[in-house]
């Protein structure tokens, strides 16, 4: 079967897409593009596709060491079995479910994925702003039990690239709501706004990447509430428009703080949820959350709270 990369097929559409969202934005949105935060996130675009082109080697090298394990064999064709592609495109969807999830709660994996949300905007643009440090964070173990299962690597990749495909127009603020039906299984715009935004109510909530049903199955969906501005970026917001700073600002921090912090403490600052401190001098998500719900007194849906940790590793790391 010949290698078969469906987002680069894709660029040219991403690209006619966003000139497009300009055209929108400059005539009903004017703030949703600022020029240099455009041209950041176009350059992680290009510096994504060119670490993954160097770095990729080490995750598809160990796709491939683990498919010699599988437990299911689905023949030498495999790209015949026409069943297995949609089986797989589910399953993949659930993996990046979780991958996303560690992304946001594990600090040495959000290093790497800050970076598709640094930006303070939010529009098509946005998605194209992909991390170049991925390959340092080894996400790729979450694919492993897909390749036991019996799914080639190249065919994991190629639901993968449809997935990422997806993903790129639900970010925009030109689509309030798409149908019901649409909304209750799919990840939409609107639900990825949430995803996006800074306030308390939506912090660390709607990880999902094609279908929405993963959230609400593990407790973490929050709906956007049409009463209430979104702000976008992170909690701290980067303040800089360089890129280099953009790209590795957390991975320094990050190691800043093992260095400075007690011995006891600094395997939890590469593991436990960013903004997480020894001593609280700092606040997580679930902090700021409840801090604000004891301000307004305005109760969010138990989902949101109750993310609070099902991180299994931070929690081992509670004594620590
Ligand atoms: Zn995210
Ligand atoms: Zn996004």
């Amino acid at each position: 079967m010949p290698e078969f990369n469906p987002t680069q097929y894709a660029v040219p559409l991403f690209v006619v897409a966003v000139l497009a969202e300009m055209i929108w934005a400059k005539l009903r949105a004017p703030e949703a593009y600022e020029p240099k935060d455009t041209l950041v996130s176009l350059s992680f675009g290009l510096g994504s596709t060119v670490a993954g082109a160097l770095l990729g080697g080490f995750a598809i090298t160990l796709m491939l060491l683990a498919y010699d394990w599988r437990v299911v064999d689905f023949g030498p064709e495999w790209w015949t079995v026409w069943w297995a592609w949609p089986l797989c495109f589910v399953l993949d969807d659930l993996k990046y479910y979780w991958v996303h999830r560690a992304g946001h709660r594990i600090r040495w994996m959000w290093a790497s994925h800050v970076n598709h949300h640094s930006s303070q905007h939010y529009n098509l643009s946005t998605a194209l702003r992909q991390s170049w440090t991925g390959a340092f964070t080894f996400g790729v173990l979450f694919g492993i039990p897909l390749v036991l299962l019996g799914f080639h690597p190249v065919m994991i990749a190629i639901c993968g690239g449809f997935n990422l495909i997806y993903q790129f127009w639900i970010h925009t603020e030109a689509i309030k709501r798409m149908p019901a039906w649409f909304e209750a299984v799919m990840n939409t715009p609107s639900h990825h706004r949430v995803h996006h935004a800074t306030n308390p109510r939506y912090l660390d909530t709607n990880y999902a990447g094609v279908f929405i049903i993963w959230d609400k199955l593990f407790g973490t969906f929050t709906p956007e509430v049409d009463d209430e501005p979104i702000r976008y970026g992170i909690v701290k917001q980067l303040g800089s428009f360089n890129l280099l700073w953009s790209v590795f600002h957390e991975w320094i921090g990050m190691i800043a703080d093992i260095w400075h912090a007690p011995w006891k403490h600094k395997l939890s600052y590469l593991l436990r949820e960013p903004g997480w401190s020894h001593d609280c001098s700092r606040e997580t998500s679930d902090m700021i959350r409840a801090k604000w719900q004891v301000r307004t007194g305005i109760e969010v849906a138990p989902a949101a709270t109750s993310v609070a940790d099902r991180n299994p590793i931070a929690g081992s790391q509670e004594a620590a």
